[in-house]
């Protein structure tokens, strides 16, 4: 009998859970307290990967968010946010494009995909653009261009560097033509920016891929990556299609760039705020000698 009265201990999956009874019923886990790597492909214990969000096994650099960029990178409440508030038009209208802006901008918080102003690394100002792929997957529509444009424009007016971090599934196809002209408008301000002899650097963060890399992530004078992020135009397959032939499967990675003089340097993210603070110091003496 005593074989009949032990209890085991099994998930326990809420009945009332699933409204719609096709759905395949799943234990009920706490939201957020695992986490699976994209690279390794191992579950990792949320606290494991830690604020920075680094995989402890392969060094795999998750997707964060723009404020999580912010609180990683910049001194504590020294945010200036620039050009917040540019109104979206829906130029192809492009069923239920409104609609979707509206729900995102809730949802993340942001404004758009990019979040644009001016802040400091201990103590040294620069501007700053940080892309979220949470936003429509940091597509490039009409007013990430013109709030990045405005970035550098504002920038060489006041004579600061700009950092960019790039995110972003490319251009944004529910603005058709007019986010592909976004970046002769990005590149064209870039250009006005260098000119002046500032400073631009460019962190390429998993994924930057499509316009994005076709234009401002590599007009950078120093190209960043973090560790085995995605950079590219097109995709894989349709490269593979393309060419008729089977790429590397490290093709696309951060790794892979820097082998073959793409990029500068990959930079992990837990190193990456002093590694900025020194390039943006070194440029300020530089300059300052310049002047002299
Ligand atoms: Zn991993």
């Amino acid at each position: 009998m005593g074989l009949f009265n032990k209890k085991k201990n099994y998930i326990r999956i809420n009945p009332n859970r699933y409204t719609n009874s096709q759905e395949i019923a799943k234990p009920a886990v706490p939201d957020n307290m695992w986490a699976k790597c994209p690279s390794c492909k191992r579950t990792l214990y949320t606290k494991e990967i830690g604020a920075e969000k680094v995989c402890p096994h392969c060094g795999y650099n998750f997707r964060i968010s723009a404020w999580e960029r912010l609180a990683l990178t910049i001194d504590e409440k020294s945010l200036e946010e620039w050009d917040t508030g540019i109104i979206e038009k829906n130029p192809i209208d492009f069923p239920d494009y409104p609609e979707k802006i509206a729900e995102t901008k809730k949802k993340t918080g942001l404004d758009e995909a990019v979040l644009t102003g001016k802040a400091t690394i201990e103590g040294t100002a620069f501007a700053i653009g940080v892309m979220d792929t949470n936003f429509i997957m940091g597509s490039m529509g009409t007013v990430v261009g013109e709030k990045i444009t405005r970035l550098f424009e504002r920038a060489t007016k006041e004579k600061l560097a700009v950092v960019l971090f790039t995110a972003s599934g490319g251009a944004r196809m529910q603005e058709g033509i007019f986010s592909l002209m976004q970046m002769a408008k990005i590149s064209a301000a870039v250009k006005r920016h260098s000119n002046t002899g500032l400073l631009y650097i460019t962190v390429l963060t998993d994924p930057t891929t499509g316009g994005v890399t076709a234009s401002f992530a590599m007009d950078g004078d120093i190209i960043l990556a973090e560790p085995q992020s995605q950079i590219g135009f097109a995709g894989r397959r349709v490269i593979e299609q393309t060419i008729r032939q089977k790429l590397p499967d490290d093709f696309q990675k951060a790794e892979f760039l820097l082998a073959h003089g793409f990029i500068d340097q990959i930079v992990p993210r837990t190193e990456l705020k002093s590694r900025l603070k020194s390039l943006l110091e070194l440029h300020q003496q530089e300059s300052w000698c310049q002047n002299e």
